[in-house]
């Protein structure tokens, strides 16, 4: 009575084995095709959400209209960044467990990070010399100080004298390798954190496009590249007067997070009469105005 049953039973497990294996084969080499497209599918998705990423880490300041307040400049940071949309990305996908996506972006830049000894050439936006800490400018860059912007500042020095202010360059062009040794220094005094906040690295600083201006008061050395430098007659006449001359206040206050810098109250960038006038009256950053 037993026997029969059980052999019967056997022969069904043994067809249930074999259609079971065929299934597996069959599966099994329909999702490596699957995978395999399905890999190359998001790998692009990721290349393209990476990238993405990128540019707008190199340009956080992005802004189309240039009309736009701080605190639209605030939020417009905050909906660009793409981060959230991570995790709903991966799980748009039909396979699961196939990429680990976390893995991948580092593995995969699209740029690598300009720096001095990689650039080749200066990076101008609608013609204007950009330095800044997205872009560095060669180490071979030394143009000197610019004339144009000299002759600037004396007339603006003179313009200010008549207030009685006697207003000083204290410090103009500075070539790569004193940056190198100015850094340095503050890094030793303050710690490189902290020296990153008013300091550029060699081949960041804007001084070294001889377009930056550091300006004090003759005879006020005390507040010379100094916090009190801002309550200085100098300081706010410079802050109301300079764009006449071409010159704009490059670092303002509350602009950290947009220019790399902290309020500098004492450095001027040169644009020259027309520009410096558009960019003061929209009240925008340098980085905000051109867009960059
Ligand atoms: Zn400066």
């Amino acid at each position: 009575m037993r026997n029969g049953p059980l052999v019967t039973e056997k022969k069904k497990k043994t067809k249930w084995w074999v259609a079971l294996g065929v299934t597996v084969t069959i599966l099994a080499g329909a999702s490596l095709g699957a995978l395999s497209a399905y890999n190359w599918s998001v790998d692009a998705a990721i290349n393209g959400l990476f990238g993405g990423l990128i540019n707008q880490e190199e340009s956080p300041e992005v802004i189309d209209d240039p009309s736009v307040d701080e605190s639209e400049t605030d939020s417009g940071q905050v909906s660009q960044n793409p981060e959230p949309d991570l995790p709903e990305e991966n799980t748009d996908t039909p396979s699961e467990g196939t990429v680990t996506p976390d893995t991948e972006i580092p593995a995969e830049p699209q740029e690598p990070e300009k720096t001095p000894e990689t650039v080749t050439e200066p990076y101008y936006v609608d013609g204007v010399l950009i330095a800044n800490k997205q872009h560095p400018l060669p180490t071979d860059f030394a143009p000197g100080e610019d004339p144009e912007a000299r002759t600037a500042f004396n007339q603006m020095a003179e313009a200010a004298s008549a207030e009685g202010i006697t207003l000083v360059a204290f410090s103009t062009f500075r070539s790569y390798d004193y940056q190198v040794d100015l850094y340095n220094r503050y890094v030793d005094q303050h710690g490189q954190e902290e020296a990153d906040r008013f300091s550029a690295r060699p081949g960041y600083s804007e001084h070294q496009t001889g377009l930056g201006f550091d300006i004090g008061e003759a005879g006020q050395e005390e507040h010379w590249a100094e916090d009190s430098f801002k309550d200085t007659a100098g300081a706010k006449w410079l802050a109301e007067n300079a764009h006449e001359y071409g010159f704009i206040l490059r670092y303002p206050a509350g602009k950290e997070e947009i220019t790399g810098y902290q309020y500098e109250s004492w450095h001027f960038r040169y644009l020259g009469k027309e520009l410096a006038t558009e960019v003061y009256n929209s009240g925008l950053t340098l980085e905000e105005y051109l867009g960059i």
